[in-house]
């Protein structure tokens, strides 16, 4: 069953106007994705460094305003909410960001901050709060008495949990995940995504996943969807694109994940220059100046993201005239 839909969700930044200079084109950090999370579903998006993974995230709970396009969660629009019904709707979606440690008040001791949504939703007494806090510090793996404590005695794994249990306070339908490992030790990686799924599977929250690490999205994910430069090229379930890409982008990012046998070498393919302005994305379709399989079309006539055939619920698209 759907929670969250997603309708052509854009994110257009417009440069102020000069005196005497013409006016910069748009920044078209999203421009037109579209993607739905059924309850208790995984959803990533994956993507190079500024392809607008992060800002589809963050305009979906509006902690970025977007441009135009329409977030249903639940079947209610969020985009036209005013300040105070959003402010209430995001006791249904919450965030844990990239970086434990800047998000986390250095004033505040790790009772305090976990317990701060249940104090500005005006929840439980005071009494019930503690008795939530000290819930909430057991399901993600802290000892009760560290409570007191503050953000900087805690390790990189242990304020990821902090956060964790930041987000799961007000029982949410939804967390944003911002690149919620990258910062954190390999060795503890596993251990903060092995949490979230247990989380998942517990109270069946749905996450929207952001990542560039395949081999955590490949564990995470029910589904997952490739962006490039603003849009979204190929979407899927977990095993069929890792298993079957077909757009030439997903190809490319998946070749360069490491194999771990030795008598099956990588055929790794090299991406080919750097990604265009988002500023002045090429014409037809965005791959195409970096495409190995790019035809003259390519450059005419942009592929729009459509079904191929597949076996999965979810199904399978892909944006590409060839594949
Ligand atoms: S439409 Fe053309 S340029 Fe774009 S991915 Fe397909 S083959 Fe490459």
């Amino acid at each position: 069953m759907t929670l969250l839909q997603v309708e052509n969700l854009k994110k257009h930044y417009i440069a102020p106007k000069r005196w005497l200079s013409p006016r910069k084109p748009p920044i078209q950090a999203v421009d037109g994705v579209s993607f739905s999370v059924a309850r208790g579903e995984t959803l990533s998006l994956v993507g190079e460094s500024g392809c607008g993974k992060t800002t589809t995230a963050k305009s979906v709970m509006r902690l970025i305003e977007p441009t135009s396009g329409s977030v249903q969660l639940d079947g209610e629009e969020l985009t036209t909410l005013g300040a105070e019904q959003m402010r209430l709707r995001r006791r249904d979606v919450q965030i844990i960001f990239q970086d434990p440690y800047a998000s986390l008040s250095p004033r505040l001791a790790a009772g305090e901050i976990v317990g701060e949504p249940l104090r500005n939703f005006d929840m439980h007494s005071r009494a019930e709060r503690r008795e939530r806090v000290a819930w909430l510090f057991d399901k993600v793996g802290l000892r009760p008495e560290s409570v007191t404590k503050f953000p900087h005695e805690f390790s990189g794994g242990q304020r990821q949990r902090l956060g964790i249990a930041r987000a799961l306070a007000l029982n949410p339908k939804l967390i944003v995940c911002d690149e919620p490992v990258s910062a954190l030790d390999v060795s503890v990686q596993a251990q903060v995504v092995n949490l979230l799924m247990d989380l998942q599977a517990e109270f069946g929250i749905a996450y929207l996943f952001v990542a560039h690490d395949l081999a955590v999205v490949r564990h995470i994910s029910h589904r997952v969807a490739v962006m490039y430069l603003g849009r979204i090229v190929e979407m899927a379930d977990r095993d069929t694109l890792f298993s079957a890409a077909r757009h030439p982008y997903t190809q490319i990012l998946l070749s360069a994940v490491p194999v771990p046998n030795p008598r099956t070498p990588a055929q790794r393919m090299l991406l080919q220059g750097d990604p265009p302005s988002p500023a002045n994305p090429p014409s037809g379709c965005r791959f195409h100046t970096r495409c190995p399989l790019a035809q003259a079309v390519c450059s005419q006539q942009d592929p729009a993201l459509s079904d191929r055939p597949s076996t999965s619920a979810g199904g399978h698209q892909v944006a590409c005239h060839f594949r």
